[in-house]
């Protein structure tokens, strides 16, 4: 058997111990004689499951009892239509538009209501996250939105944005569980799992109670209301069963490594390796503005795009996938969610070294 350092920005590595696991009881489920694949969503075993990873997330995130917890289908972009349909009462919301993603998501979110994109940082490339110590809020606005980690520029908010009271809602996609929240400062926490938890399509969406109300924009489908799932308990119909079944048992696996204290201490260690190497390198450099530096996503360039694609093509052939740029900005990315071992980076490194030596 083959396992190759995967660097993709999403789907993503996942934790080689939650795969075994899942491999085992891939043909009987813990004695039913079947796969969770096959299995009633209605089951009790299946209740087991779902139950168990809800409550298991509860803890991981010290989520309080005036929050619900979504397991939806869609995967993080349907949230981009979801929000407004739900929250916008008042027909108005604030954006701050870091990235390609809360562009997309304002972009749809102005086919339901005003959308007032109140910070930006388009002018460098997305490589840096604005200043939102005072923002203009707009007196009406429903929330504000932000996407908290940039794929694909590297970005985090390391502090969240004043939003004057008004809700915050954040896309977490890409660095769900990397470290732990304060889940009271935020309306809806959501992201899709592909990256640091699970199989693409499923998207967790945490929301405070408040939010989920009958009073949704006129037309919104009964699929894309949260209250339908929020009723049902995200069985409202046959839901992502699977991939909730993976989301669970990494959950499991984080609460084992113990916890997102640990795992933020184990990113922070594995993102210091990477960024300490391209801080003194001579040829490779990060992208991002140091202080907005995301711990999940690391892009870098040569400054030749030849070079690039070298570099890209040869690390390919030593084993490291995914570690070309996204298609928009070019250059190099390699994503280190929490399932990428340290000795991944080290080997990463020791590589990128190598190719500097032999390219200067
Ligand atoms: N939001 C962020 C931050 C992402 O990185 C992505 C995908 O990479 C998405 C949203 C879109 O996710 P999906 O493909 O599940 O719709």
């Amino acid at each position: 058997m083959k396992r190759v350092y995967n660097f993709s920005a999403g789907p993503a590595v996942l934790p080689v111990e939650v795969l075994e696991e899942a491999a085992a009881e891939m043909l009987d489920y813990q004695g039913t004689g079947m796969s969770v694949m096959e299995m009633s969503h209605r089951s009790k075993a299946f209740e087991g499951i779902i139950t168990e990873a809800e409550q298991d997330l509860r803890d991981l995130l010290n989520i309080p009892d005036n929050y619900k917890v979504l397991f939806l289908q869609g995967g993080a972009s349907q949230q981009f239509a979801e929000i407004p349909m739900n929250l916008m009462k008042n027909k108005t919301a604030d954006y701050i538009v870091t990235g390609q993603w809360a562009k997309k998501a304002a972009q749809e979110a102005a086919k339901y209501g005003r959308v007032n994109k109140i910070a930006s940082s388009e002018d460098k490339t997305f490589s840096y996250i604005p200043d939102c110590s005072d923002l203009p809020i707009d007196e009406d606005a429903d929330y504000v939105y932000i996407c908290e980690n940039n794929t694909i520029y590297g970005t985090k908010f390391k502090e969240l944005p004043n939003t004057k009271g008004k809700t915050l809602v954040a896309d977490v996609s890409s660095c769900f569980l990397s470290e732990p929240v304060d889940v009271t400062k935020y309306g809806v926490i959501y992201g899709g799992v592909q990256k640091n938890i699970g199989p693409a399509g499923t998207v967790i969406v945490i929301i405070r109670e408040d939010l989920i109300t009958e009073d949704v924009l006129p037309g919104t489908p009964t699929m894309l209301q949260y209250k339908t799932h929020a009723d049902a308990k995200s069985l409202y119909n046959t839901p992502p069963a699977y991939g909730i079944y993976i989301c669970g048992k990494v959950f499991k696996w984080l609460k084992n490594m113990g916890g997102l204290e640990v795992m933020k201490a184990r990113n922070e260690k594995k993102a210091a390796l990477l960024y300490g190497f391209l801080d003194e390198s001579r040829l490779f450099k990060g992208t991002a503005a140091k202080k907005d530096r995301s711990l999940m996503n690391v892009p870098f360039v040569t400054g030749s795009e030849e070079l690039d694609a070298k570099f890209v093509k040869e690390s390919k052939e030593a084993g490291f996938e995914n570690l070309k740029g996204h298609r928009s900005v070019g250059g190099m990315r390699a994503s280190i969610y929490n399932a990428m071992p340290y000795e991944g980076v080290e080997a990463l490194v020791t590589f990128m070294k190598k190719f500097e030596k032999e390219n200067l």
